[in-house]
């Protein structure tokens, strides 16, 4: 008697009609639905982008069949010749683009590279002290919710209450304070550039360590059009996934004599087996980040970015910090008399995809927020250019304005449409 689980004959091993559509119809489909929805709308989402088809195919490769625990050259498994090969290239590459003494890719997410260094440099109850979640930073860097904020003594600073820009003598000023072990720069939903090398100057002052938590900006590093954190912090932290446009992953960037105590950190200490396909995927993606065209699309995000900045002040919205010097703007909705979430919410409606975001001393709370987020890593990548960017913030003024008026919004859809019509993703 021949055994079959969804098409596949368990005597053979074999699938026999081993197409994702004919074993798994479901999930095909929600995949064909992702793709076109990731088509038919403009992406705003200022952590996302579009992977080259190249990465897709590392991803999708059989290196997902291998486990290869330890490092290459010392695993704990046989049949690892080939996927040596693949980490040690992504390594190579990683340390070339970061210009890194050390490179470790093999954490699955930012989150994870970033509890890595906590395991590798601390003690459980030390202190540490990072950006305020609702000024910029992140769950990782010390919130209560969070382990970051549970296993450590978290402490925050926040940006100015004028300005909302970081000022580095109130983080000094707080660092002295709280004497921590480990302090960390760098933020998910700060506008502006961050100055890493203050941030050095301050950590050495009191003898901290300083961890650079590039996540959002690791695309813009890479070409060189933000400063280099590599240079100056102990240990850099990054997603691969957000302006680096790899894979869904993380990395860790130190000096030589902090290798060991961070490799060790990430294995055995914190995960088991390394994902391979996605390592492939990161090298390819390094690699991308070699060629000539990245550093122009670098510098077509941060000028689109800038130009939607520009277009969206002068239809009346209040950027927090005014401006920006990165991928992302931060809108502060107060004075258009509409929630984050509302927004967020008729925005999408209409096809342009952004998130809700607590902007500083926010009045109505981080449930709440009064703030949207948009990015334009992925709008870029599509190719789209200054012109579409202005066209999109007169878009997303109607559709706030008008969000009462069906007729209007139904208008509004179909420019979007049309847009997304004449940039395709893929
Ligand atoms: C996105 C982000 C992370 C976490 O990345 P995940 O891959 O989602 O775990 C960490 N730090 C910062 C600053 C981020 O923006």
């Amino acid at each position: 008697m021949e055994l079959k689980v969804a098409g596949m004959s368990l005597t053979d091993n074999k699938l026999n009609n081993d197409s994702l559509q004919a074993v798994d119809p479901e999930i095909y489909s929600s995949i064909t639905d992702e793709q076109k929805r990731q088509q038919d709308n403009l992406i705003m989402i200022a952590s996302e982008n579009l992977v080259s088809k190249a990465v897709i195919e590392a991803q999708g490769s059989v290196l997902t069949n291998k486990y290869a625990e330890g490092y290459a050259g010392a695993r704990y498994y046989g049949g690892c010749y080939f996927v040596d090969q693949v980490e040690s290239l992504a390594c190579s590459r990683a340390r070339e683009v970061f210009m890194a003494e050390h490179a470790n890719v093999q954490p699955h997410s930012g989150t994870s590279a970033n509890m890595a260094v906590f395991l590798a440099m601390l003690q459980p109850g030390d202190r540490i002290l990072g950006m305020d979640l609702s000024h910029g930073g992140h769950l990782t860097h010390g919130s209560k919710v969070n382990i970051s904020g549970r296993y450590y003594q978290s402490f925050s600073y926040r940006v100015d209450p004028d300005t909302c820009m970081l000022d580095l003598e109130a983080v000094r000023h707080t660092a002295r304070e709280i004497e921590p072990k480990l302090i960390i720069a760098g933020a998910s939903s700060y506008p502006r550039l961050i100055d890493f090398e203050g941030f050095a100057v301050i950590a050495r002052e009191i003898g901290a360590i300083l961890l650079v938590d590039m996540a959002h900006t690791a695309g813009l590093v890479a070409c060189g059009l933000h400063p280099n954190p590599v240079a100056c912090a102990d240990i850099v932290t990054a997603t691969t996934h957000k302006t680096f446009r790899g894979p869904r992953g993380g990395m860790i960037f130190c000096r030589q004599k902090h290798a060991r105590a961070i490799d060790q950190a990430v294995f055995p200490g914190l995960q088991g087996g390394p994902l391979m396909h996605i390592i492939a995927a990161k090298a390819v993606a390094f690699k991308e980040a070699q060629l000539p065209g990245y550093r122009t699309y670098q510098e077509n995000v941060l000028e689109n970015a800038s130009v939607l900045a520009e277009a969206l002040s002068g239809l009346g919205f209040t950027l927090v910090t005014g401006g920006t010097d990165t991928h992302l703007v931060l809108v502060d909705l107060r004075n258009k008399n509409i929630s984050g979430m509302e927004a967020e919410k008729v925005l999408e409606d209409v096809g342009i995809v952004t998130n809700k975001n607590v902007i500083p001393y926010d009045p109505r709370g981080a449930n709440n927020p009064s703030g949207i987020r948009l990015g334009t890593p992925t709008l870029t990548s599509r190719g789209m250019a200054p012109a579409q960017l202005r066209e999109i913030a007169v878009l997303i003024e109607e559709t706030i304005t008008c969000r009462h008026n069906s007729r209007h919004l139904d208008k509004i859809r179909q420019r979007v449409r049309n847009l997304c019509l004449h940039y395709p993703a893929y």
